[in-house]
């Protein structure tokens, strides 16, 4: 079973790069098929199996010889690693599935992210209501904390754009980190969201000063909050209960 579900975050993941090459530029996900973007020439289903298509082609398409990015298999082989975690945690339960879900949206958000700066609305603002949606019917996180949640993800980045704007004269988040922390609330209830945020945060801070000090990236440079904060997410879906619960103890224990 845990094959299985590595199985499927192969295949999951292989849609992912679909939604990612086309949702930002508002292309359809079902026609027309996949196709070399280089030349054109369409992908038979033979040379679209995931990552074993790359590793036979060596990384170029059968056509042009022009390499296929190294994002394609490095998506798939994620998904189907968070797949196998989210069975290994949550096991065959709906709750599983619905981690699942927003462990796939959460792939598409950062790499479109990484690659574009921007998280498209189309996945975050209904990703507020299936979040809610979901707690409805799994019971995981009550409905409140759930609303409660995606209310907070909003406020708190409403706040941090206005005092950004007013302060520096400048946008140091964007709208989009607003919506996905919403979506974020709404998935994981509002305490693990602010336990979300505070990771999401501190990874962000501690790399960016390293890379400011390595000199990959200048001060002006913008460096995308997005992947922080979905990993400050996926942080939260595995280990944010017990995290919680740990600090309302006192640290006590584990
Ligand atoms: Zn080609």
């Amino acid at each position: 079973m845990l094959f299985l579900a590595a199985i499927a975050g192969l295949l999951i993941g292989s849609f992912l790069n679909v939604v990612i090459a086309r949702v930002p530029a508002g292309r359809s996900l079902w026609s027309p098929g996949s196709a070399c973007p280089a030349c054109g020439a369409g992908i038979a289903w033979h040379d679209n199996i995931p990552i074993l298509s790359f590793v036979a082609l060596r990384g170029r398409c059968r056509a042009c010889g022009t390499p296929i990015p190294w994002r394609y298999p490095i998506v798939e082989a994620v998904t189907a690693a968070l797949f196998a975690a989210a069975w290994l945690t949550f096991g065959p339960t709906l709750h599983g599935v619905v981690a699942a879900v927003l462990l796939a949206a959460l792939v598409a958000i950062t790499v479109i992210d990484l690659e574009r700066q921007i998280i498209p609305d189309v996945i975050s603002l209904p990703g507020i209501v299936a979040g809610v949606l979901a707690n409805l019917a799994t019971g995981r996180v009550p409905w409140i904390d759930s609303v409660l949640g995606a209310v907070f993800g909003g406020a708190v980045f409403i706040v941090i754009m206005l005092a950004g704007s007013w302060w520096a004269g400048q946008q140091a988040m964007g709208g989009g980190d607003m919506k996905l922390a919403a979506m974020l609330g709404a998935f994981l209830g509002w305490k693990v969201l602010f336990l979300t945020i505070f990771l999401s945060a501190v990874g962000g801070g501690i790399l960016s000063a390293i890379l400011m000090t390595v000199g990959v990236r200048g001060r002006k440079d913008p460096i995308p909050f997005g992947p922080f904060l979905a990993a400050g997410g996926a942080i939260g879906l595995f280990w944010g209960e017990r995290m919680v619960q740990w600090y309302l103890s006192g640290f006590a224990g584990s």
